[in-house]
């Protein structure tokens, strides 16, 4: 089901967040559409005082948002409580952008889909993944937003590109536990908070995050700022911030994650920059 909504204030409220309000607030979708707009549907609360099936949001999403995949799971005679699935692991598909390259430097696609290359990928439908395929589609907006409200489900698998599917609780690291020592070379999903943003001599940006271990930052390349229309000049600190990506730690020593592909996201939310109308 639908976990959090928003209020005007931009806040990210949960069902919980509702109860016992004399008079619930207005709220509205903060779920990602195919483009990278908010769905902003207004969302409405159900069966709050249900004795037979737990309170819940919905709304009338707009087409491709990333919260209306999510049906409501809650069995008759359930009084208010979240409904475990059973054995079924909750599985999300993340979505990726197109601006990564389909084909290898050399010109060839790449032999192996389970091969993660440095510069390299693409995606296919693989039938004998059945499973990845049903999976519930979801931006890593939507994946920050559900982690700030303590929203993720139990035994969550994610799947990212042409990944097998991960647990999400060894694949989603906060800030403050990002440790070289365990993370060095490895694909993570890194989140925190922007305390300040510098420029890199290549022009990217280095997010440096609150209270990060061993100052682990987030590498902006320039495709990214570009798809998101920032640059050094945006208001980014104070922001939440969620990427996919390899943890490096060069020669000089300042461990960071490079976004791979668009797995980049902020809350509250940046829109993605679109062509000027002519
Ligand atoms: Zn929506």
């Amino acid at each position: 089901m639908m976990d959090v909504a928003r209020n005007d204030a931009g806040d990210l409220v949960t069902i919980e967040m509702i109860r016992g309000q004399a008079l619930p607030p207005a709220l509205w979708c903060p779920g990602e559409l195919p483009g990278g707009d908010e769905c902003g549907a207004k969302v409405q609360i159900k069966a709050l005082n249900s004795k037979v099936m737990a309170a819940h949001f919905a709304a009338r999403h707009a087409p491709g948002c990333d919260s209306s995949s999510e049906h409501s799971e809650d069995q008759p005679g359930d009084a208010g409580h979240q409904v475990d699935q059973g054995l079924r692991p909750v599985r999300w598909k993340m979505r990726l952008g197109e601006s990564g390259q389909s084909q290898g430097p050399d010109g060839r696609h790449r032999p192996d889909d389970n091969a993660t290359g440095n510069k390299t990928r693409r995606r296919r439908a693989n039938a004998a993944n059945g499973l990845e395929d049903t999976a519930d589609d979801k931006s890593f907006s939507t994946l920050l937003l559900n982690i700030l409200a303590k929203k993720i489900p139990a035994s969550l698998e994610l799947v990212i590109g042409t990944r097998p599917p991960e647990l999400a609780s060894s694949l989603i690291v906060g800030a403050a536990n990002a440790d070289k020592a365990t993370y060095t070379d490895r694909w993570i999903i890194l989140w925190g908070l922007v305390k300040e943003v510098r420029t890199s001599g290549y022009g990217s940006l280095i997010l440096k995050l609150k209270r990060a271990a061993d100052d682990v930052a987030i590498l902006v390349d320039k495709t990214n700022m570009n798809r998101l229309g920032i640059d050094s000049s945006t208001n980014l600190v104070g922001r939440h911030v969620i990427a996919f990506g390899k943890y490096t730690v060069p020669d000089s020593d300042r461990p960071h994650l490079r976004v791979e592909i668009d797995a980049l996201a902020f809350n509250p939310r940046l829109r993605r920059a679109r062509p000027t109308a002519p």
